[in-house]
């Protein structure tokens, strides 16, 4: 095989990497890994080393690595229409015959689908339709977004100031002022020990009705959340928090976005979270597991009543001034079509939930009784072990001792990758949903060597 030695100094020399310290990089002092293929829920670097991939890329790779029914489908779609767009109702048969496959899944109060490429630019795309929506219901002043502390949404502008994580906000001037954080359902941060579950719910509803309060909810346009949240910390919300939330947003009219970029398609072992935790959205956000990231493409689920006041919109003012050239993208269309189809046939939601109960327990097993575990928290195969000083009082380690990164790094060294959550010691489990119980206990066994190594 034809080997370019010249790989790594090209990648140090002209590639910018997102989420990657820049400098240590570009210096050579920190290490990259050049993946090379994938199998099932395996990646191959270019130096031999073959690791398991428990948290399937980025969260996305969900029907596992080197599907040849979806790499056909590309294929085919490409020689046949590698594009058109979408502008002024033009379709293919692919983007509407996904507009239906989508909508036959989605809750029943769905109407259509607008097509992105990712989940920042979905959620760009909601936030405008919101103001859009407020505009042309008279209402000029109803435009501010809440979202949670921890929460993630992307990295763009707007959705940048959504992501509640003060590393994507910190040099960048965000968040913007239009947005408003608050508190997130995460029960094992909860303000005060001594709090109950349900107390710590009532604590989140009253802070979400006060801020409504401090700013006047003819100001506030919309809440935005994940059903369970992922990279503030990969956290399924406390027991009874959609239950206690909704009922504020509906009295004081504030639409619902339910961002299922990672939870949509399978992850919770329900095919959205929106299902899974009763959660009655107004649009829903859908990305990674749409294709498992054979191909870039996102949506923007809408509901009627959205989309009734939006067709009012171009009645009064004419065409929608909004459109990527790449929505709708006929090959991204193509995969997720395939994509889902794969998901079906082979059971991925339901082996979701059955082998992510199977690995939670795995990793319990393995790590539970280790004083510096201080929780195993997951929901289908979103799973998270956080780490502590100390579990008694709850202690959290210096965060200047990257604890959570040198788990990371034990683990690789173990022949699994999970992911070192930013903020917090935190480390993520999330593997392609056709994770079989062998691996499983591959993954907890590894895990318990890193701990040991890293922890004693
Ligand atoms: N929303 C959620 C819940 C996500 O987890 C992510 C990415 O991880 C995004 C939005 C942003 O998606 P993308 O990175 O495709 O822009």
């Amino acid at each position: 095989m034809l080997r370019n030695d010249k790989l790594d100094q090209w990648d140090r020399e002209n590639f910018f990497h997102p989420s990657t310290h820049l400098a240590q990089h570009a210096r050579g002092e920190a290490p990259n890994r050049i993946i090379e293929t994938a199998s099932g829920v395996h990646i191959e670097d270019r130096d031999g080393n073959k690791l398991l991939d428990a948290f399937a890329g980025l969260y996305c790779v969900n029907v596992g690595y080197g599907r040849q029914e979806i790499a056909d489908a590309i294929a085919e779609q490409a020689k046949k229409l590698a594009y058109y767009h979408a502008y002024v109702g033009h379709g293919t048969e692919a983007s509407i015959t996904l507009s239906k496959m989508i909508l036959d899944r989605a809750p029943d109060n769905m109407s259509k689908v607008y097509f992105g490429l990712g989940g920042s630019d979905a959620n760009e795309t909601n936030i405008k339709l919101v103001w859009y929506y407020n505009n042309i219901l008279g209402r000029p002043q109803k435009k501010k977004i809440i979202s949670r502390w921890r929460g993630y949404h992307g990295s763009g502008l707007m959705t940048g100031s959504l992501t509640g994580l003060e590393l994507f906000h910190k040099k960048f001037d965000l968040p913007f002022d239009n947005v408003l954080h608050t508190e997130a359902p995460y029960y094992f941060r909860r303000p005060d020990v001594n709090m109950s579950e349900a107390d710590f719910v009532a604590h989140c509803a009253a802070e979400l009705e006060a801020l409504i309060a401090r700013e006047g909810a003819d100001t506030i346009a919309a809440f935005i959340g994940e059903p369970a949240m992922g990279t503030g910390g990969l956290v399924p919300p406390s027991a009874g928090y959609w239950d206690a939330i909704q009922p504020i947003l509906k009295k004081h009219d504030i639409l619902l976005i339910a961002d299922e970029v990672v939870t949509g398609f399978g992850r919770l072992g329900s095919m959205f979270g929106s299902g899974h935790y009763g959660i009655e959205a107004d649009i829903i956000t859908i990305a990674k597991g749409l294709t498992s990231a054979y191909a870039p493409l996102s949506g923007s689920i809408i509901s009627n009543r959205v989309w009734d006041v939006l067709m009012k919109g171009t009645d009064e003012t004419g065409p929608i001034g909004h459109g990527w050239t790449y929505s709708a993208h006929p090959i991204g269309a193509a995969a997720a079509i395939a994509n889902l189809k794969l998901v079906d046939s082979l059971g991925l939601v339901s082996n979701a939930g059955e082998t992510g109960a199977y690995l939670k327990q795995a990793l319990t097993e393995a790590i539970g009784d280790h004083p510096s575990v201080g929780e195993i928290r997951g929901e289908g195969l979103l799973i998270a072990a956080e780490f502590v000083e100390d579990r008694e009082t709850r202690t959290f380690f210096d965060p200047s001792r990257k604890i959570g990164p040198a788990l990371a790094t034990a683990l690789i060294q173990n022949g699994v990758i999970a992911r070192a959550m930013p903020q917090g010691d935190i480390l993520g489990f999330a593997p392609p949903l056709c994770l079989t119980k062998e691996e499983a206990d591959i993954i907890a066994a590894a895990v318990k060597n890193a701990v040991t190594t890293v922890l004693g």
